[in-house]
Parts: C-alpha cells; structure tokens; sequence
C-alpha cells in the first residue's frame, strides 16, 4: 500500500518477488505518476496494480499489507485490514526482521540524511563493510541476503519507520539522535507522541549498546538511555540533570572537533576540507564522528570521509557558480529551522527563495532571520502572503522593511530574486516550506531550480 517514488515500495516490491509472492500494489497516485518506479519494476511478478484509487477487496483478502511509513495510521483501509484480522507491516519492519548485519540508527527532527551518509562514508573509508538504507531514500530489503554478520548497516530512520519498528523492539547496537524540533505535528497526534516515536531508537537498547545525543538539545539531552553515552555538540554545551563523568564526547570549538571518544582522542579540523557550509553542518559532522568513534573508526579514516563528502543532493548543496553568483540548492529544507540554518550559513550578501505548503507550523523566527540576514526574498506558495505579512512588521539593520515579493510562479520567484542579486551573492533556494501546490516534491523542486540558474547562466532565461 503505497509505492511511492522514494524507493521504499520499490524495494519491497523486488523483496517479495524475489521470495515468490503474489504482489498486489495499490496507491492513489496514478499510473503516469508512478511511471519511473513501475519501469524499474518491469521484471517483478506483480499480480494486480491498483492505481488512482484503492480497492476493499485487496485490504480484505491479502495476508500480509506491507504499509508505506506516510500513510496515517488512522486511514480507514487499514482498519478494514485489522477488521479482517489481516496483519500489516513496513519496509523497515521487513528489512529489521531479515538482516543479520549490526545496526546504527540515525533520527532526530534535522540533519538526519546528512549525518547518516557521513557516517556511512566515514564507516567505509575506515575498512568496514558498511550498508546505507532507510529513510534516505535507498531500500536494502533487496540486498539483505547479501549483508553478513559482521557487516554494519547505517540507518536513517524517521519518526513514522521508528513507530512501527517499536512493536519489534527494534534495538540498534548505536542510536544517534539529531535533535528534537515540532516537526511532523500534521501527522503526530501531539508533541509528546513526536517525541516518544522517536524515542523508540533508544527504549529497547541494551547497556552494551551506545547512545550518541546532541548535548545542546536539551530535550534530548534528557531523554532516558540505558547504553553508554557519547555527546555531541557545540563547546559549551551542558547536558542538564546528567552525570557526564564517564561519558564520551566530541565538541566543536571554533572550526575543530575536540573530545574523547571509546578511548580515542578527538582533535579534527572541521574546515580542513570539509565543504557543507554553516555551523549545522559542522554539528552533523560532529554526530558522524562521534558515531564512528563508537564503533571504532579511525582519525585518518575520519579525516579523509570529511575531506571527500560532497553533502547530499538539495541539502543546502553548491549546484553552480553562474555569472559572478553562487546558486545554492536547499530544497530540503522543509521546515523553519533548516532554512534559518540556511541563511545563518553565508557571510555574502544572500538573495532567497522561501515558502511553499502551508504546514501550519509558526514562521515568525524565519521571518527575523530573513530580516536579519537576507538581502531580498522571493516569497512563493501558500504560505507566501503569510510570510509577507510578518516581513512587514519586521525592520533591518537598516530601519527598512525587508526587500521583498509575493510571486505568481516559481519561475517568477527565481528571475526576480537573480535580478535583485549582484556578482559575488548568494542565490539560495531554501523554502522553509514543503512544496506540494507547486511540485511533486522537494527534489523536483531543486532541479527546477538548477535548471533555471544554468539557463540564467547561459544568458537564455531571464535576466
Ligand atoms: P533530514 O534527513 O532530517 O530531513 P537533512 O540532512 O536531509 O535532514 O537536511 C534537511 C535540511 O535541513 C537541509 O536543508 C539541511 O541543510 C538542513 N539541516 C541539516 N542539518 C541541520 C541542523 N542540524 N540544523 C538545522 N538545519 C539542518
């Protein structure tokens, strides 16, 4: 239920075709939506496709519903499905019963697909034989035959997988936590069950097992954990109500990672090569290390993965230098704080482009960054006027109301925000917002958006 165009449906797909199953695979989404997922799929036995619209029979008479992680636990075909006594499960709940490698698991609000594939380079560039899966958009369910005991399997979980994962007692030998931000409060009935879904990555830990925390969440910082603990974070950082004497921890200082970790003296230099810019990802960085740590990696290994990672598509990531502006692609940033983060990351003069889908969540800190740190803003989607409004009360450094416009269409937001900029700027894509309305998804977004900057570049879009 539920392909989807992550690769998560795909891998199940390919998981119980391998295994002899009989498939039947519905979405709401249409044939033609699916289109790209369906051609990879050519050579799979499916029985039945079910598209644009779901069918009772199907949740009535299955044995098994293998349920994608956005669909809302309260969706009435999955109650004809538990009516019927027909059990259901996940992706990850597949890949987490089948695997026999040792896991660690990633989640946190921000800064999860970063810090996992960081940690996952740093793994491999250390010699192990290390597996990337999970929310990152890459199923491993098709491959699980191949990871071996000793292998190490680097998971991104989100707070939808680790729900599901709970009812396994899904314990990995290392847990790391991003942070904590109200994030998700669309689908999560409050805050506290955001947070306890995703406490499920350390509730069934062993004290063998290692937790590795952001120190300066508070809220994380208090979570209960059983394992050994490693700290993460800025210098400073003070974990509240925790006894940190036999702790591990790594801290950045200036532009170093400095600590102790399983034994292990710290002391990186962040900057000597590392290419995502901003403080944030210096913080992901830390967490990656501090993981790697754990499992004992080493400094050189260490060293080289910062050096060699290029960050991850639409994550805040250099896409271009066109006539004198450098373009940055932040598609991903979804929420408030990943595009504060964003604006916080450029000492130049940075040009944005922010809004989209109206999640409900409070913009005003976004709108004092953008006062704060934006030289113009392209204001785009639904949450455009609201957005303008806030501007409005809000003053720069120089007295003035931000430089600003509510624009009709992406490709208006992007020739407007370019002619405000000058060689030498920042032209940043970073929305603050989901795309749907405008886009399919965030990555369709930012390839718009790369798009129109090599056109611009090129002198044939606007100019
Ligand atoms: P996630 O997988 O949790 O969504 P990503 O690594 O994909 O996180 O990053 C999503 C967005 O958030 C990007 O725009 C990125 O630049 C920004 N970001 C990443 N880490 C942080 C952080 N620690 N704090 C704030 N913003 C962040």
């Amino acid at each position: 239920m539920g392909l989807g165009a992550f690769g998560g449906g795909e891998g199940v797909v390919r998981f119980l075709s391998q295994r002899g199953a009989r498939i039947t695979i519905t979405d709401l989404r249409s044939e033609t939506d699916l289109a790209d997922t369906l051609a990879r799929l050519d050579d799979c036995r499916i029985e039945s496709l079910q598209l644009g619209a779901h069918h009772e029979p199907a949740f009535r008479e299955a044995d098994l519903i293998v349920v994608n992680p956005a669909v809302p636990r309260g969706s009435p075909w999955l109650d004809i499905a538990r009516a019927a006594g027909v059990p259901l499960t996940s992706e990850m709940n597949l890949f987490a019963q089948h695997h026999r490698g040792r896991v660690v698991a990633v989640t946190g609000s921000i800064g999860k697909s970063t810090t996992t594939a960081l940690l996952h380079a740093m793994l491999a560039a250390s010699g192990r034989r290390a597996w990337l899966g999970g929310n990152i958009g890459v199923s491993l369910l098709p491959v699980v035959d191949d990871i071996e005991p000793g292998d190490w399997v680097v998971l991104e979980l989100s707070s939808f997988q680790l729900t599901d994962l709970d009812r396994l007692r899904f314990r990995p030998d290392v847990a790391v936590v991003t942070n904590l931000r109200p994030n998700h409060l669309d689908w999560h009935a409050s805050l506290d069950e955001y947070r306890q879904a995703k406490q499920t990555i350390l509730r069934w830990q062993q004290p063998t097992d290692v937790a590795v925390l952001n120190a300066d969440d508070a809220d994380v910082a208090s979570w209960p954990a059983i394992g050994r603990k490693a700290w993460f974070g800025r210098e400073g950082a003070t974990v509240a109500g925790a006894s940190t004497a036999r702790d591990d921890s790594a801290r950045v200082r200036g532009s170093r990672l400095v600590g102790r970790v399983a034994g292990q003296d710290v002391d990186l230099d962040l900057q000597d090569g590392f290419r995502l810019p901003g403080e944030h990802h210096a913080i992901n960085a830390a967490a990656a290390t501090a993981a790697a740590l754990t499992i004992g990696a080493d400094t050189a290994a260490l060293r080289s993965a910062l050096r060699a990672f290029e960050g991850l598509p639409h994550r805040l990531q250099r896409i271009d230098e066109q006539r004198g502006r450098a373009f940055f692609d932040d598609s991903k940033a979804t929420t408030p704080d990943a595009a504060i983060a964003a604006l916080r990351a450029f000492e130049a003069p940075v040009i944005l482009l922010a809004g989209g889908y109206d999640k409900h969540v409070d913009l005003s800190d976004l709108a004092d960054a953008i006062a704060e740190r934006a030289a113009a803003t392209a204001l785009m989607g639904q949450t455009a006027e609201a957005l303008d409004a806030l501007l409005a009360e809000r003053r720069t450094a120089r007295g003035e109301p931000p430089k600003r416009r509510v624009c009709a269409t992406f490709e208006e937001a992007f020739s407007w925000g370019v002619d405000q900029s000058s060689p030498g700027d920042v032209v940043l894509l970073s929305p603050g917002c989901a795309s749907f309305g405008w886009f399919q998804n965030y990555v369709e977004r930012g390839r718009e958006f790369a798009r129109l900057a090599r056109e611009w570049g090129e002198g044939l879009g606007a100019s």
